[in-house]
C-alpha cells in the first residue's frame, strides 16, 4: 500500500483529517480533523484509513479489469497476426505453383518448337502441295495439344 500525505483540516489547519463527511456534497469541506469530531458529529462519517482501503481496492480492482481487457486485446491481436500469417503463407505456395508451371509451359513449348522444326528439316517432300498440307497438318497437332 503506498504512503497517503498527511491532510490538515481546512478550519483546523494544526489538525490532520481524520475522516470523512459522507453526506457532505462539496468535496474541499468533506475532510475533517478530531477537533472538528470531537465538536459532536452527528452525520455519517467514514475514518480516513478505511476510506483508505476503499481507494486502494478500488485502484486494485481498477488495475485487474484493465489487465483482463489488455490480455484480451492482446489474444485477438495475437490470433489475428497468426491468421494473416497462415494466408501468406497460402499465397506463397500458390504463387510458388504458379511460377512453377509457367516455367514447364516455357520448356514445352521449346521442346514442341523443337520438334516442328525437326520434322520440317527431315520432311523429303518433292510436291509443295503436299509439303504444305504435311506443314498444316502439323500445326493442326500443335494447336490440338
Ligand atoms: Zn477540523
Amino acid at each position: 500500500m503506498m504512503e497517503y500525505k498527511v491532510e490538515m483540516c481546512q478550519e483546523h489547519s494544526q489538525e490532520a483529517i481524520v475522516a470523512i463527511d459522507e453526506a457532505e456534497q462539496d468535496l474541499k469541506i468533506r475532510k475533517l480533523c478530531l477537533q472538528c469530531l470531537a465538536k459532536g458529529y452527528k452525520r455519517k462519517i467514514t475514518l480516513l484509513k478505511d476510506s483508505i482501503n476503499q481507494v486502494e481496492e478500488t485502484k486494485a480492482q481498477i488495475k485487474q479489469d484493465r489487465q483482463c481487457q489488455l490480455q484480451n486485446n492482446l489474444e485477438s491481436l495475437r490470433s489475428l497476426v497468426q491468421n494473416i500469417e497462415q494466408l501468406k503463407d497460402f499465397y506463397i505456395q500458390k504463387i510458388e505453383t504458379t511460377i512453377e508451371f509457367v516455367k514447364k509451359w516455357i520448356i514445352q513449348i521449346q521442346n514442341m518448337e523443337e520438334e516442328f522444326m525437326n520434322k520440317i528439316s527431315s520432311h523429303d517432300q518433292n510436291d509443295i502441295q503436299q509439303f504444305l498440307s504435311f506443314i498444316q497438318q502439323q500445326q493442326d497437332i500443335q494447336i490440338k495439344e
